[in-house]
C-alpha cells in the first residue's frame, strides 16, 4: 500500500492539515502554511478564484 501524502503546492513539504488551501482555475491547491499560500497568491494571482 502506498501512502497518499499531500504535498504543499509551493515547497513540496507534506501537508498535515487542509487549513491552507485556495481555489484556482487549475483546481484546489493545498499548502503547508500561510506563508506558502500567500506567496502562491502573489505569483499566481490571475489563477486564484476568490
Ligand atoms: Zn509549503
Amino acid at each position: 500500500m502506498k501512502e497518499n501524502k499531500i504535498q504543499c503546492t509551493l515547497c513540496g513539504l507534506a501537508v498535515e492539515i487542509n487549513a491552507f488551501s485556495v481555489n484556482t482555475t487549475e483546481g484546489l491547491k493545498l499548502f503547508c502554511c500561510a506563508g506558502c499560500l500567500s506567496v502562491y497568491r502573489l505569483l499566481n494571482g490571475d489563477k486564484v478564484i476568490d
